[in-house]
Parts: C-alpha cells; structure tokens; sequence
C-alpha cells in the first residue's frame, strides 16, 4: 500500500510526490518541466541551426586550409560507402552447417523461446540420426520484425545461428521481402561450418 510523505527535493533527483511502503523504489515523482524558453520549438530550431552552421564553417575552413583533422565532422556516400562497423556489430543472421554440409540447428526452439519479437518460425522433422533427432525443415525469420538483439545467438546451444555478417536487412517492398529463409541463411553463412563440440571459431572470441 502507498502512504503519501509530504513531497520532498533532493538535489540528486525529482521531488518524490508519494513512496511504496511495499516497494521502495517504487515513487510517484513531480515531473519537473521546462523552462518557457528551452519549451519553445523557436528557440531549439535557432540552436539547432546555430550548430549546423558552426559544423559547416568549421569544416569548410579545415577543408579551404588543408588542415584535415579527425574533429571533422565527415560525410560518406552511403550505401556505397559505409563506416567500419565494431566487431560486435549484429548483422543479417546466417545459418552454421555441419561437417557434412547439412544444417546445423537442431530444432531445439530455444531461439522461437527467447525471441522477443516472436519473429522466428521453425517447423521441426526427424531425421534418420538418432544422435541428431531433430532439423528445421523449414527456418524462417522476419527481418522486419527483428529488433536485432542478438537473443537467439546466446540462447542456441550449439552455435548453429550467427549474427555476424556484417549486412544489413535489405529493403523491401512488401512483407515477404523481408523474410529470411532457411536457404538464404545457409547460403549467407557459406562456408560457415562450426566446429562439432563447441569448440572452434565464435563471434564472441572475435
Ligand atoms: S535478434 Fe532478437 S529479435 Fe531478432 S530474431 Fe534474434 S532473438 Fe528475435
Ligand atoms: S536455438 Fe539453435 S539449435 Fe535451437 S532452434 Fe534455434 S538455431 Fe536451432
């Protein structure tokens, strides 16, 4: 139940309105709002412009005198030319294969499971290996709908899915375009193939 404090300041915070008795760090605070001049979109429009312009002439006058230095602010011709992305960057999924060529995942659904955007679909069939009993037949994600956390790489316990292509969703006109395939995923991936047993390359050691 919540009791209600008479409101308090302190200066690392807002003022707290009315504390959980249950739960502390549960508050009901007084929103503190802007001043009218920093309210006013004029103002922040002037700003904005004050810094665009200071950028421009900044670089124009480094570019005009020779004097390149790593403070610029740079343009690129994207997407023909894209920045080095950090080795931890999550790209477009691929599919790891096995020795043998065959597809790697087990169909497990610990992926599905943990996906936060309920963008996976897997369709399990059995195989002929009793070691192995399960494979995707069919292994789909909606790119569209991935918020790229990079969750179904952590949860697959046999390395079976990566994230490290370095390739962005492509564009897409319609909704299936943004689907990725088991193939594609393969495709994308080779020549992909894990280590058997865990050990081996791992886009967490890169
Ligand atoms: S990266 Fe996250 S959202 Fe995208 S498929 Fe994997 S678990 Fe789902
Ligand atoms: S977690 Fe790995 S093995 Fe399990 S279904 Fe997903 S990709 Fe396949």
């Amino acid at each position: 139940m919540a009791h209600a404090p008479a409101p308090t300041a302190n200066n690392d915070g807002p003022v707290v309105l009315r504390e959980s008795k249950e739960n502390p760090g549960v508050r009901t605070v007084q929103v503190v709002r802007p001043e009218e001049e920093d309210a006013s979109y004029i103002t922040a429009t002037i700003k904005g412009l004050g810094i665009t312009v200071s950028h421009f002439a900044k670089n124009l006058a480094k570019v005009a005198t020779g004097r390149r230095s790593s403070s610029m602010v740079e343009t690129i011709n994207y997407p023909e030319e894209t920045i080095p992305y950090p080795k931890r960057n999550r790209g477009l999924h691929r599919l790891m294969q096995r020795d043998d060529g065959n597809v790697r995942c087990v169909a497990c659904m610990c992926c599905p499971t943990v996906c936060p955007a309920d963008c996976i679909t897997i369709i399990p069939a059995e195989t002929d290996d009793a070691g192995i009993e399960k494979y995707p037949a069919r292994f789909e994600i909606d790119e569209l709908r991935c918020v790229v956390c990079g969750l179904c790489v952590e949860a697959c316990p046999c390395d079976a899915i990566r994230m490290d292509t370095g390739m962005h969703a492509l564009p897409s006109e319609t909704r299936a375009g943004g689907i990725m395939t088991k193939e594609k995923m393969l495709e994308l991936g080779a020549p992909s193939t894990a280590v058997q047993g865990g050990s081996g390359p791992s886009w967490k050691d890169e």
